[in-house]
């Protein structure tokens, strides 16, 4: 253990990549990075992460926002709960702790939107508390280098990763430690072709030495991806068109879009004028299909959305839904919206 962990901080002092969250130990600062990077690569999310430290430099001033301010900053990132979670944490915090981030592991990983990993994260590097905080690249290194055989996403494999990772972070200082591990795994041992070579490890590392480094780690189970069908339509009436917001569960949940109709599969645009969801859009009976776009594909995590867009026109306006929100079109991008719509909207 002495071996890995002498070798990987001393590597992380010289190879450790510039970033702002790095020169903080502000828990609101970390937080935020921490949450914004979920999923998102650093080139990405850095520009977000400044962005909102830039129009919410405290917890308070981002608690004093609006959900639809901090969801309109958000679009593009993905994953809108996270921003959602961001928003209720912040107000939660000041409410409950008058505006200043709670330093104890416990409430931390109380809040909303802190699972372990990111409560360990923002426990040791802000409060230099003995907590490993382990996330897909922490994984890959210690399954590689200490020959770990058990899925990373198994109870079992959560276990043994989680006991060898809090014997590796005692005594350390606990927050470069962390970050040391994880930037090791993104830099270094990477998911293909990790640059053993030149690796501080090699010359213990079970991997290397046993050739399974394609084979580690193991994973069980890979994510089924879902196919869904989406048809916006477009309503127009002169300057205006119709949005509404997503309430449901479901992904997106807060953000604008076109009113849809989703389907199971791709389906002619006459099935969708009378598909039984149309009347609850509009009983308008005077709209004639100016144009449809051909099928599309945007990829999330878990599914696949197969979209395209109807643009109808009204001859009079009557009968749309009360739960449309008409609006100019040159105010659309004034609302937060699914990344999909961007371009679309950019073209209207
Ligand atoms: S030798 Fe290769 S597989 Fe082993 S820790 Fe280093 S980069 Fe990863």
């Amino acid at each position: 253990m002495d071996f890995f962990n002498s070798r990987i901080h001393h590597w992380y002092a010289f190879f450790k990549r510039d970033l702002p969250w790095r020169n903080s130990r502000n828990p609101y600062f970390i937080w935020l990075s921490e949450i914004i990077l979920q999923q998102t690569r650093i080139e990405q999310g850095l520009a977000y992460y400044l962005r909102f430290t830039h129009e919410f430099p405290t917890i308070n001033e981002l608690a004093n926002a609006s959900e639809d301010q901090v969801l309109k900053l958000w679009q593009g990132l993905g994953y809108y709960s996270r921003a959602r979670n961001l928003f209720f944490t912040a107000k939660f915090i000041q409410k409950h702790h008058h505006g200043k981030f709670p330093e104890d592991y416990h409430s931390i990983r109380s809040l909303k939107g802190i699972g372990d990993y990111t409560a360990a994260a923002i426990a040791s590097i802000s409060f230099n508390l003995e907590y490993p905080a382990v996330d897909g690249n922490a994984f890959r290194v210690l399954s590689r280098f200490f020959g770990v055989p058990e899925p990373i996403d198994s109870n079992a494999g959560k276990k043994v990763f989680n006991e060898l990772a809090k014997e590796l972070i005692k005594g350390t200082n606990p927050g470069m430690h962390n970050q040391a591990l994880m930037e090791f795994g993104a830099l270094q041992c990477t998911p293909k072709n990790p640059d053993c070579l030149r690796c501080p490890l090699i010359e213990n590392c079970f991997a290397f030495g046993s050739d399974k480094i394609g084979e580690l780690p193991v994973k069980r189970n890979k994510t089924k991806q879902r196919d869904r069908y989406f048809s916006y339509l477009i309503f127009e009436f002169g300057n205006y068109t119709w949005l509404r917001q997503r309430k449901k569960n479901d992904i997106w949940k807060g953000l604008f879009e076109f009113p849809l109709i989703e389907t199971t599969e791709e389906t002619d645009a006459d099935q969708i004028l009378i598909h039984g969801e149309w009347h609850q859009i509009t009983n308008c009976p005077y709209t004639t299909i100016l144009s449809i776009s051909n099928w599309k594909i945007h990829i999330l995590s878990h599914q696949k959305i197969h979209f395209r867009f109807i643009q109808l026109g009204l001859s009079e306006e009557i009968g749309m839904s009360e739960e449309l929100l008409r609006v100019n079109k040159e105010d659309i991008l004034n609302f937060a919206v699914p990344k999909l719509l961007e371009t679309f909207i950019n073209e209207l």
